[in-house]
């Protein structure tokens, strides 16, 4: 009756859920020793200016090469140092490292680091950041970063000071994944932002004319602000030329380059700025 199959699927239950404790806490241990094995690295992704086809800067993308897991991609292990307050080392860590890589690169290019909500209420935060900038000597206008709507949901005054001070130090702060969120729009009129990021979703879904309309809509409205909109997942030349018919300042995704090795990087921002430089000069804007 109900009530066998009540028992059995409890019991059917209980070992399932207790492989998936002892799986999360095998990636707890995993992830915690990561860190003083130096298994992450930073990858690197170009961000293009679209009116110039220069390279202004690059997104750092965080990496875990596990010699027993492999690689292992942010979305698979982020949620759980954010859990397990991993983040705070992590985040510095990235901090640092993107940072010592920007100084190595010429001086017009700019890196973007995404910041947890956890990271950006900790009491230590602007310090990790300038002592970051100050060790690299790579001044505050070559660093952007990325938050989402989670790092705003917290109605406390700490946020928003916290945000106010990094941009009275010239660091610039992006909204990452725009128009995904509950309710993008009203965190516009509270936050003070540089730019919108819009989510590589609806670019992936430009043919659709609603989409092409919402698109079209963020990059006027931010226009209008004065706030410096980047496409994210560019992946075409027509949704590239849609973007940039529409006006869009920047374009991040595979068709411009995929995350690579710092070094590789440096080698397409290099080559860019020489492709700039030659002939015509074009046009230049705000990054
Ligand atoms: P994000 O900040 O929105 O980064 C963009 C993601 O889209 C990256 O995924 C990137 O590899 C991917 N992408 C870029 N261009 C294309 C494209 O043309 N097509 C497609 N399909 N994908 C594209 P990734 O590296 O797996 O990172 C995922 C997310 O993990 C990031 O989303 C970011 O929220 C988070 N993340 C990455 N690194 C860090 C980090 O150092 N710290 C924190 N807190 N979060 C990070
Ligand atoms: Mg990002
Ligand atoms: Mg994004
Ligand atoms: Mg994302």
């Amino acid at each position: 009756g109900a009530k066998t199959r009540g028992r059995n699927a409890y019991r059917f239950f209980e070992p399932g859920m207790d492989v998936t404790i002892r799986t999360r806490r095998a990636l707890e241990t995993d992830l915690q020793a990561a860190l003083t094995r130096q298994e992450f690295e930073l990858n690197f992704q170009p961000i293009m200016n679209i009116a110039s086809g220069e390279i202004v800067g690059a997104e750092a993308l965080v990496r875990w090469h596990s010699p027993v897991r492999g690689l292992v991609l942010p979305q698979d292990f982020i949620p759980v140092a954010e859990e397990t307050g991993l983040i705070i080392p992590l985040g510095e860590w990235s901090l640092v490292k993107a940072c010592a890589v920007a100084a190595s690169w010429r001086s017009g290019v700019y890196i973007a680091v995404n910041v947890s909500a956890v990271q950006m209420r900790e009491r230590n935060f602007i310090s990790t950041v300038t002592s970051a900038l100050a060790s690299s000597g790579v001044p505050a206008n070559r660093l952007e970063l990325e938050i989402t709507e989670t790092v705003l949901m917290d109605e406390s005054d700490v946020v928003l000071t916290t945000l106010r001070q990094l941009r009275q130090l010239g660091i610039r702060i992006a909204l990452d994944d725009f128009g995904v969120g509950y309710s993008s729009l009203s965190y516009l009129r509270r936050i003070p932002v540089d730019k919108i990021k819009i989510d590589r979703s609806f670019i992936s879904d430009i043919d659709n004319h609603d989409t092409a309309a919402i698109v079209s809509t963020i990059i006027r409205l931010g226009t209008q602000l004065g706030i410096t909109v980047t496409a994210e997942g560019v992946e075409t030349t027509g949704q590239l030329e849609f973007l940039r018919r529409e006006g869009c300042v920047q374009a991040q995704g595979y068709l411009i380059g995929v995350p690579s090795k710092a070094e590789a990087v440096c080698n397409i921002v290099r080559e860019a700025h020489i492709l700039a430089g030659s002939g015509r000069s074009p046009p230049r804007s705000e990054p």
